[in-house]
Protein backbone atom coordinates (compact mmCIF):
# COMPACT_ATOMS: atom_id res chain seq x y z
CA UNK A 1 0.00 0.00 0.00
CA UNK A 2 1.48 3.82 -0.74
CA UNK A 3 1.07 6.44 1.51
CA UNK A 4 0.45 8.71 -1.07
CA UNK A 5 -1.17 8.17 -4.81
CA UNK A 6 -1.37 11.12 -6.99
CA UNK A 7 -3.27 11.06 -10.62
CA UNK A 8 -1.77 13.35 -12.94
CA UNK A 9 2.06 13.97 -14.40
CA UNK A 10 2.08 17.50 -15.01
CA UNK A 11 3.74 20.02 -12.77
CA UNK A 12 1.18 19.81 -10.05
CA UNK A 13 1.16 16.32 -9.68
CA UNK A 14 5.22 15.98 -9.99
CA UNK A 15 5.97 18.87 -7.54
CA UNK A 16 3.71 17.24 -4.97
CA UNK A 17 4.92 13.71 -5.26
CA UNK A 18 9.00 14.85 -5.10
CA UNK A 19 7.68 16.54 -2.16
CA UNK A 20 5.60 14.33 -0.33
CA UNK A 21 8.73 11.29 -1.22
CA UNK A 22 11.49 13.44 0.04
CA UNK A 23 9.30 13.66 3.66
CA UNK A 24 9.33 9.28 4.02
CA UNK A 25 6.20 8.89 2.57
CA UNK A 26 5.90 6.15 -0.04
CA UNK A 27 4.73 7.69 -3.03
CA UNK A 28 2.86 6.66 -6.52
CA UNK A 29 1.97 9.32 -9.04
CA UNK A 30 -0.26 8.04 -11.78
CA UNK A 31 -0.34 9.08 -15.52
CA UNK A 32 -1.95 7.57 -18.87
CA UNK A 33 1.25 8.60 -20.53
CA UNK A 34 3.98 9.33 -17.72
CA UNK A 35 6.73 9.79 -20.61
CA UNK A 36 4.92 12.28 -22.67
CA UNK A 37 6.95 15.83 -22.73
CA UNK A 38 4.86 18.72 -21.43
CA UNK A 39 4.65 20.76 -24.83
CA UNK A 40 3.23 24.17 -23.09
CA UNK A 41 5.29 27.08 -22.88
CA UNK A 42 5.38 28.12 -19.39
CA UNK A 43 6.06 31.34 -18.31
CA UNK A 44 7.10 32.62 -14.33
CA UNK A 45 7.97 35.61 -12.57
CA UNK A 46 11.08 34.25 -11.42
CA UNK A 47 10.23 36.03 -7.91
CA UNK A 48 7.49 33.37 -7.49
CA UNK A 49 10.00 30.49 -7.63
CA UNK A 50 13.46 31.87 -6.32
CA UNK A 51 14.70 27.86 -5.89
CA UNK A 52 14.01 27.19 -9.25
CA UNK A 53 17.37 25.73 -10.85
CA UNK A 54 19.21 27.27 -13.52
CA UNK A 55 18.48 23.75 -15.13
CA UNK A 56 14.69 24.66 -15.50
CA UNK A 57 15.12 27.80 -16.91
CA UNK A 58 14.99 27.88 -20.83
CA UNK A 59 15.35 31.85 -21.02
CA UNK A 60 15.86 34.64 -18.89
CA UNK A 61 14.87 37.39 -21.17
CA UNK A 62 17.05 40.88 -20.39
CA UNK A 63 13.98 42.67 -20.03
CA UNK A 64 10.34 42.58 -19.79
CA UNK A 65 7.70 45.34 -21.67
CA UNK A 66 4.10 45.87 -21.19
CA UNK A 67 2.14 47.91 -23.75
CA UNK A 68 -1.11 49.12 -22.66
CA UNK A 69 -1.56 52.50 -25.07
CA UNK A 70 1.91 53.20 -23.97
CA UNK A 71 4.90 51.59 -23.11
CA UNK A 72 6.24 50.24 -19.78
CA UNK A 73 8.98 48.87 -18.74
CA UNK A 74 8.38 45.68 -16.17
CA UNK A 75 11.02 45.60 -13.16
CA UNK A 76 10.45 41.65 -12.56
CA UNK A 77 11.84 39.39 -14.20
CA UNK A 78 10.26 36.69 -16.28
CA UNK A 79 11.49 33.64 -16.83
CA UNK A 80 10.59 30.97 -19.85
CA UNK A 81 11.15 26.97 -18.16
CA UNK A 82 12.93 24.33 -19.48
CA UNK A 83 10.01 21.74 -19.45
CA UNK A 84 12.82 18.74 -19.39
CA UNK A 85 15.20 20.87 -17.07
CA UNK A 86 11.69 20.80 -14.42
CA UNK A 87 10.39 17.63 -14.90
CA UNK A 88 13.78 16.40 -14.12
CA UNK A 89 14.24 18.64 -10.95
CA UNK A 90 10.51 17.00 -9.81
CA UNK A 91 11.87 13.90 -10.69
CA UNK A 92 12.78 11.38 -7.72
CA UNK A 93 12.17 9.09 -5.07
CA UNK A 94 8.32 8.18 -6.31
CA UNK A 95 6.79 5.45 -8.34
CA UNK A 96 5.35 6.23 -11.50
CA UNK A 97 2.64 4.05 -13.20
CA UNK A 98 1.02 4.20 -16.05
CA UNK A 99 -2.63 4.44 -16.47
CA UNK A 100 -5.51 6.51 -15.85
CA UNK A 101 -7.57 6.48 -12.87
CA UNK A 102 -11.42 6.10 -13.38
CA UNK A 103 -12.39 6.25 -9.70
CA UNK A 104 -11.78 6.44 -5.90
CA UNK A 105 -13.16 4.97 -2.99
CA UNK A 106 -12.60 5.75 0.35
CA UNK A 107 -12.24 3.84 3.71
CA UNK A 108 -11.51 4.39 7.31
CA UNK A 109 -7.83 3.60 6.91
CA UNK A 110 -7.70 4.75 3.41
CA UNK A 111 -8.36 4.52 -0.62
CA UNK A 112 -8.73 2.31 -3.11
CA UNK A 113 -7.82 3.90 -6.49
CA UNK A 114 -9.43 2.33 -9.62
CA UNK A 115 -7.56 2.89 -12.92
CA UNK A 116 -9.42 2.64 -15.76
CA UNK A 117 -7.92 -1.03 -17.25
CA UNK A 118 -9.13 -2.50 -13.62
CA UNK A 119 -6.08 -2.44 -11.96
CA UNK A 120 -6.54 -1.47 -8.34
CA UNK A 121 -4.00 1.03 -5.47
CA UNK A 122 -4.15 0.98 -2.35
CA UNK A 123 -3.40 4.20 -1.15
CA UNK A 124 -3.27 6.02 2.71
CA UNK A 125 -4.20 9.52 0.91
CA UNK A 126 -5.36 10.31 -2.14
CA UNK A 127 -4.87 13.76 -4.63
CA UNK A 128 -6.07 14.44 -8.07
CA UNK A 129 -3.73 16.39 -10.46
CA UNK A 130 -5.13 15.43 -13.43
CA UNK A 131 -5.86 19.31 -14.35
CA UNK A 132 -8.97 21.31 -15.48
CA UNK A 133 -10.59 20.65 -18.34
CA UNK A 134 -12.56 23.25 -20.67
CA UNK A 135 -15.87 23.00 -20.34
CA UNK A 136 -17.05 25.75 -22.72
CA UNK A 137 -19.47 26.86 -20.12
CA UNK A 138 -16.48 28.67 -17.93
CA UNK A 139 -14.33 32.48 -18.08
CA UNK A 140 -11.38 30.71 -19.82
CA UNK A 141 -7.96 31.87 -21.79
CA UNK A 142 -7.35 31.40 -24.94
CA UNK A 143 -4.29 32.17 -26.93
CA UNK A 144 -2.87 30.76 -30.33
CA UNK A 145 0.99 30.96 -31.18
CA UNK A 146 3.55 30.22 -33.09
CA UNK A 147 7.74 30.13 -32.89
CA UNK A 148 9.35 32.16 -35.28
CA UNK A 149 12.78 32.00 -35.86
CA UNK A 150 13.98 35.39 -33.79
CA UNK A 151 15.08 37.15 -37.04
CA UNK A 152 11.53 36.78 -38.34
CA UNK A 153 10.36 37.81 -34.94
CA UNK A 154 12.05 41.10 -35.23
CA UNK A 155 9.55 42.43 -37.85
CA UNK A 156 7.16 42.33 -35.38
CA UNK A 157 8.74 43.69 -31.91
CA UNK A 158 11.50 45.68 -31.39
CA UNK A 159 13.85 43.32 -29.96
CA UNK A 160 14.28 39.47 -29.92
CA UNK A 161 16.04 39.11 -26.47
CA UNK A 162 12.75 41.19 -24.84
CA UNK A 163 9.60 39.45 -23.01
CA UNK A 164 6.18 40.97 -24.19
CA UNK A 165 4.38 40.22 -21.12
CA UNK A 166 0.71 42.20 -23.11
CA UNK A 167 0.76 43.85 -26.19
CA UNK A 168 -2.56 45.88 -26.53
CA UNK A 169 -1.41 47.79 -29.77
CA UNK A 170 -3.51 46.60 -32.84
CA UNK A 171 -6.09 43.86 -31.27
CA UNK A 172 -9.51 44.10 -30.41
CA UNK A 173 -10.18 41.54 -28.24
CA UNK A 174 -6.76 40.69 -27.05
CA UNK A 175 -3.47 41.19 -26.79
CA UNK A 176 0.01 39.95 -28.08
CA UNK A 177 2.77 37.97 -26.06
CA UNK A 178 5.81 37.56 -27.52
CA UNK A 179 8.60 35.56 -25.39
CA UNK A 180 12.01 34.97 -26.39
CA UNK A 181 12.48 31.07 -26.16
CA UNK A 182 16.61 30.49 -25.80
CA UNK A 183 17.04 28.56 -28.73
CA UNK A 184 17.20 31.00 -31.71
CA UNK A 185 13.46 31.11 -31.59
CA UNK A 186 10.20 33.50 -30.60
CA UNK A 187 6.88 32.64 -29.59
CA UNK A 188 4.12 35.12 -30.85
CA UNK A 189 0.67 34.33 -29.59
CA UNK A 190 -2.49 36.05 -30.40
CA UNK A 191 -3.82 35.38 -26.59
CA UNK A 192 -7.91 36.82 -25.48
CA UNK A 193 -7.28 37.66 -21.59
CA UNK A 194 -10.31 36.02 -20.13
CA UNK A 195 -13.81 35.62 -22.08
CA UNK A 196 -17.00 33.58 -21.48
CA UNK A 197 -16.96 31.53 -23.48
CA UNK A 198 -13.36 31.42 -24.71
CA UNK A 199 -12.58 32.95 -27.55
CA UNK A 200 -12.40 30.37 -30.33
CA UNK A 201 -8.72 29.36 -31.57
CA UNK A 202 -10.26 29.75 -34.92
CA UNK A 203 -10.65 33.53 -34.24
CA UNK A 204 -7.42 33.92 -32.96
CA UNK A 205 -5.10 31.59 -35.23
CA UNK A 206 -6.88 34.18 -38.53
CA UNK A 207 -5.76 37.16 -36.29
CA UNK A 208 -2.53 36.20 -36.19
CA UNK A 209 -2.39 35.20 -39.79
CA UNK A 210 -3.30 38.75 -40.56
CA UNK A 211 -0.70 40.16 -38.16
CA UNK A 212 1.95 37.87 -39.79
CA UNK A 213 1.33 38.14 -43.48
CA UNK A 214 1.08 42.18 -42.79
CA UNK A 215 4.31 41.52 -41.58
CA UNK A 216 5.26 39.18 -44.71
CA UNK A 217 5.76 36.35 -42.63
CA UNK A 218 4.64 33.00 -42.89
CA UNK A 219 3.20 31.02 -39.78
CA UNK A 220 5.86 28.30 -39.00
CA UNK A 221 5.11 24.41 -37.99
CA UNK A 222 5.81 24.70 -34.33
CA UNK A 223 1.81 26.30 -33.02
CA UNK A 224 1.03 26.47 -29.60
CA UNK A 225 -2.82 26.27 -28.37
CA UNK A 226 -3.88 27.52 -25.25
CA UNK A 227 -6.75 27.07 -23.00
CA UNK A 228 -7.18 27.95 -19.49
CA UNK A 229 -10.01 27.57 -17.09
CA UNK A 230 -10.13 30.45 -15.20
CA UNK A 231 -12.67 29.89 -12.23
CA UNK A 232 -12.07 26.71 -11.26
CA UNK A 233 -13.89 26.51 -7.95
CA UNK A 234 -11.96 25.97 -4.77
CA UNK A 235 -12.75 22.93 -3.94
CA UNK A 236 -14.93 20.95 -0.86
CA UNK A 237 -13.21 19.85 1.49
CA UNK A 238 -13.22 15.94 1.51
CA UNK A 239 -11.13 12.68 1.57
CA UNK A 240 -9.83 13.26 -2.17
CA UNK A 241 -7.89 15.90 -2.07
CA UNK A 242 -7.38 18.19 -5.42
CA UNK A 243 -3.69 19.91 -6.42
CA UNK A 244 -2.74 21.96 -9.47
CA UNK A 245 -5.43 23.75 -11.98
CA UNK A 246 -7.51 20.97 -10.81
CA UNK A 247 -7.64 21.92 -7.20
CA UNK A 248 -8.32 25.92 -8.57
CA UNK A 249 -4.89 26.97 -8.29
CA UNK A 250 -5.13 28.94 -11.54
CA UNK A 251 -4.91 32.61 -10.72
CA UNK A 252 -8.28 33.99 -12.29
CA UNK A 253 -7.19 37.13 -13.70
CA UNK A 254 -3.66 35.88 -14.64
CA UNK A 255 -3.93 31.84 -15.63
CA UNK A 256 -0.87 31.09 -14.29
CA UNK A 257 -0.41 28.28 -11.85
CA UNK A 258 2.77 26.73 -12.39
CA UNK A 259 4.73 28.36 -10.22
CA UNK A 260 1.93 28.47 -7.48
CA UNK A 261 1.59 24.74 -7.75
CA UNK A 262 5.27 24.06 -7.48
CA UNK A 263 5.55 26.23 -4.05
CA UNK A 264 2.40 24.97 -2.40
CA UNK A 265 4.04 21.30 -3.01
CA UNK A 266 6.21 21.79 0.10
CA UNK A 267 3.59 22.85 2.82
CA UNK A 268 0.94 20.76 1.57
CA UNK A 269 3.16 17.84 1.84
CA UNK A 270 4.51 19.46 5.43
CA UNK A 271 0.90 19.20 6.45
CA UNK A 272 -0.22 15.92 5.29
CA UNK A 273 3.30 14.42 7.31
CA UNK A 274 2.48 16.46 10.31
CA UNK A 275 -1.15 14.80 10.85
CA UNK A 276 -0.52 11.31 9.37
CA UNK A 277 -0.73 9.12 12.25
CA UNK A 278 -3.60 10.36 13.17
CA UNK A 279 -5.40 8.88 9.94
CA UNK A 280 -6.41 9.78 6.59
CA UNK A 281 -9.33 12.01 7.23
CA UNK A 282 -7.21 14.10 9.53
CA UNK A 283 -4.10 14.31 6.74
CA UNK A 284 -6.83 15.32 4.06
CA UNK A 285 -8.38 18.13 6.04
CA UNK A 286 -4.92 19.76 6.71
CA UNK A 287 -3.73 18.85 3.01
CA UNK A 288 -6.99 21.34 2.25
CA UNK A 289 -6.32 23.70 4.93
CA UNK A 290 -2.78 24.33 4.41
CA UNK A 291 -4.03 24.72 0.49
CA UNK A 292 -6.92 26.71 0.44
CA UNK A 293 -6.19 29.05 4.18
CA UNK A 294 -9.15 31.29 4.44
CA UNK A 295 -6.48 34.44 3.45
CA UNK A 296 -5.96 32.42 0.02
CA UNK A 297 -9.89 32.02 -0.25
CA UNK A 298 -10.53 35.63 0.58
CA UNK A 299 -7.61 37.13 -2.05
CA UNK A 300 -8.88 34.04 -4.71
CA UNK A 301 -12.51 36.44 -4.33
CA UNK A 302 -10.61 39.34 -4.89
CA UNK A 303 -9.13 37.92 -7.74
CA UNK A 304 -12.72 36.60 -9.30
CA UNK A 305 -13.77 40.40 -8.49
CA UNK A 306 -11.00 41.61 -11.23
CA UNK A 307 -11.68 38.87 -13.75
CA UNK A 308 -15.44 39.83 -13.76
CA UNK A 309 -14.11 44.00 -13.87
CA UNK A 310 -11.86 43.49 -16.38
CA UNK A 311 -14.39 41.41 -18.94
CA UNK A 312 -17.34 44.05 -18.37
CA UNK A 313 -14.59 46.25 -19.81
CA UNK A 314 -15.48 47.44 -23.63
CA UNK A 315 -12.29 46.25 -25.74
CA UNK A 316 -11.12 50.09 -26.03
CA UNK A 317 -10.83 50.99 -22.23
CA UNK A 318 -9.09 47.41 -21.39
CA UNK A 319 -5.12 48.98 -22.50
CA UNK A 320 -6.29 52.33 -20.47
CA UNK A 321 -6.63 49.96 -17.44
CA UNK A 322 -3.18 47.90 -18.35
CA UNK A 323 -1.50 51.64 -18.60
CA UNK A 324 -2.85 52.05 -14.82
CA UNK A 325 -1.30 48.70 -13.52
CA UNK A 326 1.30 48.50 -14.75
CA UNK A 327 2.16 52.04 -13.44
CA UNK A 328 1.95 51.27 -9.98
CA UNK A 329 4.79 50.42 -7.96
CA UNK A 330 6.27 46.79 -8.06
CA UNK A 331 5.15 45.59 -5.26
CA UNK A 332 1.42 46.39 -6.16
CA UNK A 333 1.89 44.63 -9.54
CA UNK A 334 3.39 41.44 -7.55
CA UNK A 335 0.34 41.66 -4.31
CA UNK A 336 -2.33 41.24 -7.10
CA UNK A 337 -0.36 38.67 -9.46
CA UNK A 338 1.48 36.78 -7.28
CA UNK A 339 0.23 37.01 -3.66
CA UNK A 340 -2.04 34.18 -2.95
CA UNK A 341 -2.71 35.04 0.67
CA UNK A 342 -1.46 38.32 0.73
CA UNK A 343 -5.39 40.29 1.45
CA UNK A 344 -3.99 43.94 2.12
CA UNK A 345 -1.45 44.02 -0.55
CA UNK A 346 -4.63 43.05 -3.28
CA UNK A 347 -6.58 45.22 -1.40
CA UNK A 348 -4.07 47.79 -1.56
CA UNK A 349 -3.52 47.36 -5.85
CA UNK A 350 -7.34 47.27 -5.97
CA UNK A 351 -8.47 50.47 -4.39
CA UNK A 352 -5.27 52.53 -6.03
CA UNK A 353 -6.21 51.34 -9.19
CA UNK A 354 -10.44 53.17 -8.65
CA UNK A 355 -8.60 55.88 -6.79
CA UNK A 356 -6.36 56.73 -9.81
CA UNK A 357 -8.62 55.49 -12.79
CA UNK A 358 -9.99 58.13 -14.77
CA UNK A 359 -13.81 57.61 -14.82
CA UNK A 360 -13.69 55.88 -18.23
CA UNK A 361 -12.26 53.42 -16.44
CA UNK A 362 -13.27 53.63 -12.76
CA UNK A 363 -16.77 53.04 -13.85
CA UNK A 364 -16.35 49.14 -14.80
CA UNK A 365 -14.23 48.68 -11.71
CA UNK A 366 -17.87 49.44 -9.50
CA UNK A 367 -18.88 45.83 -10.79
C1 LIG B 1 -0.59 25.77 -23.72
C2 LIG B 1 -0.67 26.26 -22.28
C3 LIG B 1 0.24 27.20 -21.83
C4 LIG B 1 0.22 27.61 -20.49
N1 LIG B 1 1.14 28.53 -20.08
C5 LIG B 1 1.23 28.80 -18.76
C6 LIG B 1 2.28 29.65 -18.29
O1 LIG B 1 3.03 30.23 -19.08
N2 LIG B 1 2.39 29.84 -16.96
C7 LIG B 1 1.53 29.25 -16.07
O2 LIG B 1 1.71 29.41 -14.85
N3 LIG B 1 0.50 28.51 -16.50
C8 LIG B 1 0.33 28.25 -17.81
N4 LIG B 1 -0.69 27.46 -18.26
C9 LIG B 1 -1.77 27.10 -17.31
C10 LIG B 1 -1.44 25.96 -16.33
O3 LIG B 1 -0.44 26.36 -15.46
C11 LIG B 1 -1.06 24.69 -17.04
O4 LIG B 1 -2.25 24.18 -17.59
C12 LIG B 1 -0.39 23.60 -16.16
O5 LIG B 1 0.02 22.56 -17.02
C13 LIG B 1 -1.26 23.05 -15.07
O6 LIG B 1 -0.51 22.08 -14.36
P1 LIG B 1 -1.15 20.82 -13.65
O7 LIG B 1 -0.01 19.93 -13.29
O8 LIG B 1 -2.08 21.26 -12.60
O9 LIG B 1 -2.06 20.09 -14.75
P2 LIG B 1 -1.64 19.49 -16.16
O10 LIG B 1 -0.37 20.05 -16.64
O11 LIG B 1 -2.85 19.62 -17.02
O12 LIG B 1 -1.36 17.96 -15.86
C14 LIG B 1 -2.39 17.06 -15.59
C15 LIG B 1 -1.87 15.65 -15.86
O13 LIG B 1 -2.87 14.74 -15.41
C16 LIG B 1 -3.01 13.70 -16.36
N5 LIG B 1 -4.35 13.11 -16.21
C17 LIG B 1 -5.52 13.53 -16.74
N6 LIG B 1 -6.52 12.70 -16.37
C18 LIG B 1 -5.95 11.74 -15.59
C19 LIG B 1 -6.46 10.61 -14.91
N7 LIG B 1 -7.78 10.27 -14.98
N8 LIG B 1 -5.61 9.83 -14.21
C20 LIG B 1 -4.30 10.14 -14.13
N9 LIG B 1 -3.76 11.21 -14.74
C21 LIG B 1 -4.58 12.00 -15.47
C22 LIG B 1 -2.81 14.40 -17.69
O14 LIG B 1 -2.44 13.47 -18.69
C23 LIG B 1 -1.66 15.36 -17.34
O15 LIG B 1 -0.40 14.74 -17.52
C24 LIG B 1 -0.73 27.06 -19.59
C25 LIG B 1 -1.66 26.13 -20.07
C26 LIG B 1 -1.65 25.75 -21.39
C27 LIG B 1 -2.68 24.76 -21.87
Amino acid sequence: MADVVIAGGGPAGRALARACARRGLATVLVDPAPDRRWKATYGLWGDELPLLPKSAIACAPSATLAFGTGPHILERQYLVVDNAGLRDWLSGGYDVVSGAVSGVEHGRFGSTVRLSDGRLLAAGLYFDASGARPKGDRYEQTAFGVVLPAEDALRLVDSADTAMFMDWRGSEQGFLYVLPLGDGTVLVEETSLARKPGLPLEVLAARLRTRLSAAGLKPGDREERVRIVLDVPVPRRGRMVPFGAAAGLVHPATGYSVATSVRLADPVADAVTRTWDRGPAEAASAAHRALWPSSARAVHGLRRYGLRALCGMPPEVVPVFFDLFFTLPTGLQRAFTSGREDISGTAETMSTLFRTAPWQVRKYLIG
